[in-house]
């Protein structure tokens, strides 16, 4: 028998950051022929994920905590990250560890428990820093990239505009970052993150570190990505950008000196989108008949993205 393909077949995404694409990427894994189209009517480097600084670290916060699900998303996120990777003949991310430099005596004695507990996960350098062996510094911008590029060559559809509601389709995937505040008003909570990227000086730095602030690496040898701003208030006023870089100065001189005299190359601004309970993990929302969204990444975008895409598909494709 012919098969034949009907809207049955047919899935909506919308929104082309972390969380749409790897969307795609299981939707065509799962379902290789059914036909995608994917919805963004921005340009690729226009999202939130665009301004991802590429911290993928199984931590957070200045407790070093383990996030929830940590080994689940980094294990999803490594098939991503490999597989766009391979796609595009060239490796968008360096593994090898996150550094610390510890803020205080405090936060020194707080990692080194956590490194007694947890051997296998921590331990410090000759130069007295914590090293978080499995994270991950992701080249953000080249990983959107080669994602995009694998999905369009799985077959999905690129259609430069916002997503339409259509009831014949079987499900349109939501994941349109802080937009879901219209979908969804109140529900979620935003903070606009602005960092810089900067020529590199004197200072060379072969793995990302954290401090008051963070430095991240690039593909490019040559630049260094410095961050971030949390910013929670006038979110619907334009950025101030002179104002970032000051911030994002005073976070960052302790571990990176002349940050203060390099002229930016560029300042990128995106906003986190954070749930509001307790445990603050992403979300997973019915909007209606065959409407569902993926959201709450926060600034754990890439950790989680692939592993709630993955279940996304599992649980409405
Ligand atoms: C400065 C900064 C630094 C960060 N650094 C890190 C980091 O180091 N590590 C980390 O894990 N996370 C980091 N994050 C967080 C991370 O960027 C986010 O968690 C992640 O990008 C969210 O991805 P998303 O796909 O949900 O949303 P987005 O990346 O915002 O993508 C949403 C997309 O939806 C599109 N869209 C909106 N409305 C519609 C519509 N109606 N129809 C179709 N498309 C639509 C938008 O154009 C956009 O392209 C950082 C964030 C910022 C701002």
């Amino acid at each position: 028998m012919r098969y034949v393909s009907t809207k049955m077949d047919q899935y909506f995404v919308a929104g082309r950051g972390f969380g749409g694409l790897a969307i795609c990427y299981h939707l065509k894994k799962k379902y290789p022929s059914a036909k995608i189209s994917l919805f963004d009517p921005n340009p690729l480097f226009a999202s939130a994920s665009a301004a991802a600084s590429g911290l993928l670290e199984p931590i957070g916060g200045r407790l070093a905590a383990r996030s929830q699900r940590a080994s689940e998303g980094l294990e999803a996120t490594k098939e991503l990250l490999d597989a766009a990777s391979c796609h595009v003949r060239k490796k968008v991310y360096k593994d090898g560890g996150v550094l610390h430099a510890p803020i205080s005596a405090n936060q020194r004695v707080v990692f080194e428990k956590k490194r007694v507990q947890n051997p296998q996960y921590f331990e410090w350098t000759q130069g007295g820093e914590f090293l978080v062996k499995e994270g991950v510094n992701v080249f953000s911008r080249d990983y959107l990239e080669a994602l995009y590029s694998l999905v369009l060559s799985m077959g999905v559809q690129y259609v430069p505009k916002k997503v339409p509601y259509e009831p014949t389709v079987k499900q349109i995937f939501y994941a349109v970052g802080k937009e879901i505040d219209k979908e969804l008003p109140g529900q979620f909570q935003l903070i606009r993150g602005q960092a810089m990227q900067v020529q590199r000086g004197e200072s060379i730095f072969s793995l990302p570190k954290v401090h008051k602030g963070y430095v991240a690496l690039d593909s490019d040898p040559a630049v260094y990505h410095v961050g971030s701003t949390y910013e929670r208030t006038n979110l619907d006023l334009p950025s101030d950008k002179e104002g970032a870089v000051k911030e994002l100065i005073k976070r960052n001189r302790e571990i990176f000196p002349e940050v203060a005299f390099l002229s930016p190359l560029g300042v990128y601004e995106g906003t986190r989108v954070y749930s509001k309970k307790q445990e603050r993990l992403p979300q997973i929302v019915s909007l209606g008949a065959n409407q569902v969204a993926l959201t709450g990444l926060g600034s754990k975008g890439l950790l989680y993205h692939a592993l709630y895409a993955k279940e996304i598909v599992s649980a409405y494709a």
